[in-house]
């Protein structure tokens, strides 16, 4: 068996991330790391080599190579080929200003207001509905664009898909609960998502294990390994490490570093108790 950490370097990792990499760790067999930074604005080269050092303090042991998502995007575009090729992707040219105010006019509108999923009001779907002659002059004109998936037609393709949390037994995906979600932007050329689905894959990772805020974002992955006919890992779930102030850590914390903890002189094991692993 084989499970990994996959944490993204915008930030020092705190204790939550402790968590989730102990988690992985913990269910035995072998262990692979990967590192999410394919979003060039947020992720910092210095943050990746403070992680596997963080890491390492920790007692954690990894089998190499470490993947960088940032050095694979042309896997991620041969997947975006694949779905383009099924018909499962259009261009969207909608600002966020744009969405957000037709999201508020949808509220009047005869078809009910936008649906909410697990990221917010579902995208109004304009795009989708472009004639393919609107959608050529645009792409001529250069307007910017980002691609998404067409949820209804991708998941009628595949049909009902299963997978299993270890947690909560067999789920069936639903990944209409997220609308029209994104899978590529210019700037990110390969949204969480897609890139998370084609990794597990290619690490041949057999148990995904992530927070439990995470746990909706399989009914997605699940959808794109059918599109992609990608093997389907199984799935465990971990709660979340609160703060002092009762929420969940985040990279505002800063006294909550793994770095911060190790400079005031706590040990690795002291560490692993304050992240709920003795
Ligand atoms: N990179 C994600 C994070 O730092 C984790 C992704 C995953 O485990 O699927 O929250």
């Amino acid at each position: 068996m084989r499970t990994r950490f996959a944490p993204s370097p915008t930030g020092y990792l705190h204790l939550g991330h402790a968590h989730a990499a102990l988690f992985a760790f913990a269910q035995g067999g072998r262990f692979v790391l990967r590192i999410e930074d394919i979003d060039p604005l947020r992720c910092r080269p210095h943050f990746t080599d403070a992680i596997l050092q963080d890491l390492e303090w920790l007692g954690l042991r990894w089998e190499e190579p470490v993947r960088h998502q940032s050095q694979h995007m042309d896997e991620y575009q041969s997947a975006l080929d694949i779905l383009r090729k099924l018909g499962v992707l259009y261009p969207c040219f909608c600002t966020r200003s744009q969405i957000q105010g037709e999201i508020a006019r949808s509220v009047h509108a005869p078809h009910g207001p936008a649906q909410i999923g697990p990221d917010g009001a579902h995208y109004p779907g304009t795009c989708r509905v472009l004639s393919p002659l609107e959608r050529d002059h645009r792409l001529e004109q250069g307007q910017a664009y980002c691609l998404r998936l067409d949820v209804a037609k991708a998941a009628k393709i595949v049909g009902a898909v299963t997978w299993t949390d270890l947690g909560l037994g067999t789920q069936t995906a639903t990944p209409e609960i997220f609308g029209d979600v994104v899978l590529a932007r210019k700037d990110t050329p390969a949204s969480y998502h897609l890139a998370v689905v084609v990794d597990d894959a290619l690490q041949t990772i057999d148990l995904v294990t992530r927070g439990q805020d995470l746990r909706d974002a399989t009914h997605i992955h699940r959808l794109l390994q059918a599109l992609l006919d990608l093997p389907t890992p199984l799935y465990r779930h971990h709660g979340l490490i609160l703060g002092p102030d009762g929420r969940r850590l985040a990279k505002r914390d800063q006294s909550q570093t793994l770095g911060s903890l190790r400079r005031q002189g706590f040990t690795p094991q002291q560490v692993k108790e304050m992240a709920d692993f003795s």
